[in-house]
């Protein structure tokens, strides 16, 4: 078996590297570390050498991204600088993930992956990507006036798109939100950030709960379900479809207790008619909800059609069983009345806020979009019984 680092290698391997020793690679065949030959220390990788860093776009929570320039092919790509300071054994298994969903994937709404690269002794490795101009957390942080109409449903198609190519690949993305949605020059949406993706089997494993950004995080998740289905990337794409309507955060909860009351406050408390199970859920054996008769929908969206409000109503299911599919979604009348989605290549291409992203130091306390980066953020209080993981420990 070829242990070193390749562009399609779905081996988790561990590299050990210290500065004054050779880097060495643990076989799993065998259980031996091996020295690597100077020749071989890349791979099939290409070093990062090759490509000359222009500026930095991005900072999430879990990789520095760059605009660089491909010396041998004179592209512009990104380079998102997956963090291994922290790890002591190798490729942190999250990291072998994104790779690997990214490399399997193709669609117009993905962002591309297009190689892996390395830096110096494997200290660090870059995923190369297509470069896009802008994310949607930039954008609408940025913007004076709100989307269009037609704008808004233009984007959520291409979303939806995206949503259900992944979703018919088993993947959940578990982490829809606007700062992982990128839009290139030609206004063509790409779902990045694949950092929390997870193919899923049948039937279902349990997993952790904490996944996705408080603000985008579905109810199921909320009240300590384990079993992730691909509602939970419907229910955040659903506060998208919000958020872009109304040019705020749909439900910025300060804690999940405040999130889990701010979906309340909009959609009624659900019950076990219209959820099945719901009084079984984790974080409910020990807990009661305050009563909330109402659906507040209409009244937060005063003026969207009676098509967008159904839209936003099977978006917000409570049952993940009863939500709708990406499919459902697209197939809505919504995108079918007046006026309808504009062309992706009429999307305003805001070349006043391209190459303006800047990521001041601490952004992490300001709370606009971009500082929610951390699906694992809480601001104090949880549910009660639901243990707060770290990101190392995310998975099963
Ligand atoms: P993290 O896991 O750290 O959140 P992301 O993949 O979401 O990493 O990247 C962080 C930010 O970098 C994004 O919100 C976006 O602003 C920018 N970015 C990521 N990928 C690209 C890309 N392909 N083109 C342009 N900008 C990108
Ligand atoms: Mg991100």
């Amino acid at each position: 078996m070829d242990a070193t680092l390749d562009n399609t290698s779905k081996h988790n391997i561990s590299i050990e590297t210290t500065h004054s020793k050779p880097p060495k690679f643990l076989s799993i065949l065998t259980g031996d570390w091996n020295e690597i030959n100077e020749s071989d220390r890349f791979g099939k990788c290409r070093s990062v050498t090759e490509f000359e860093k222009l500026n930095r776009v991005g900072e999430g929570t879990y990789g520095i991204v760059y605009r660089a320039r491909d010396t041998k092919s004179n592209k512009n790509v990104a380079l998102k600088k997956m963090r291994l300071e922290t790890q002591k054994d190798g490729i942190p298994v999250t990291g072998l993930r994104e790779i690997n969903i990214l490399l399997n994937l193709q669609h117009e709404n993905i962002v591309d992956m297009l190689e892996v690269v390395v830096g110096k002794s494997f200290e660090s490795i870059f995923l190369v990507m297509e470069y896009c101009e802008q994310d949607l957390a930039s954008l609408l942080d940025n913007m004076n006036a709100p989307f269009s109409e037609p704008q808004v449903k233009c984007i959520m198609l291409q979303l939806f798109s995206g949503l259900q190519y992944l979703h018919e690949n088993f993947i959940i993305h578990r982490d829809i939100k606007v700062s992982n949605l990128l839009m290139n020059d030609k206004g063509c949406v790409k779902i990045a950030d694949f950092g929390l993706a997870r193919k899923y089997e049948l039937p279902v494993r349990p997993m952790t709960p904490t996944v996705v950004t408080l603000w985008y995080r579905a109810p199921e998740l909320l009240f300590g379900s384990k079993t992730h289905t691909t509602a939970i990337d419907i229910w955040s794409a659903g506060c998208i479809l919000g958020e872009l309507l109304d040019h705020k955060p749909l439900l910025p909860g300060r804690s999940e207790i405040h999130q889990i009351d701010l979906i309340l406050d909009l959609l009624g408390t659900p019950n076990d008619g219209i959820w099945p199970g719901f009084s079984k859920l984790p974080s409910l054996e020990n807990f009661t909800l305050r009563k909330q008769p109402y659906n507040n929908l209409r009244d937060r969206f005063p003026g969207l059609s009676e098509a967008g409000i159904r839209l936003l109503n099977i978006m917000f299911m409570f049952d993940p069983n009863k939500r709708a599919s990406a499919e459902d979604c697209a197939e809505s009348s919504y995108f079918k009345e007046q006026p309808r989605p504009c062309d992706p290549e009429f999307m305003p291409s805001f070349p006043q806020h391209r190459l303006k992203r800047k990521i001041p130091k601490g952004a992490e306390k300001k709370e606009n979009r971009k500082s929610l980066d951390d699906p694992f953020k809480t601001f104090g209080d949880g549910v009660p019984g639901q243990a707060l993981l770290k990101r190392a420990r995310w998975d099963s």
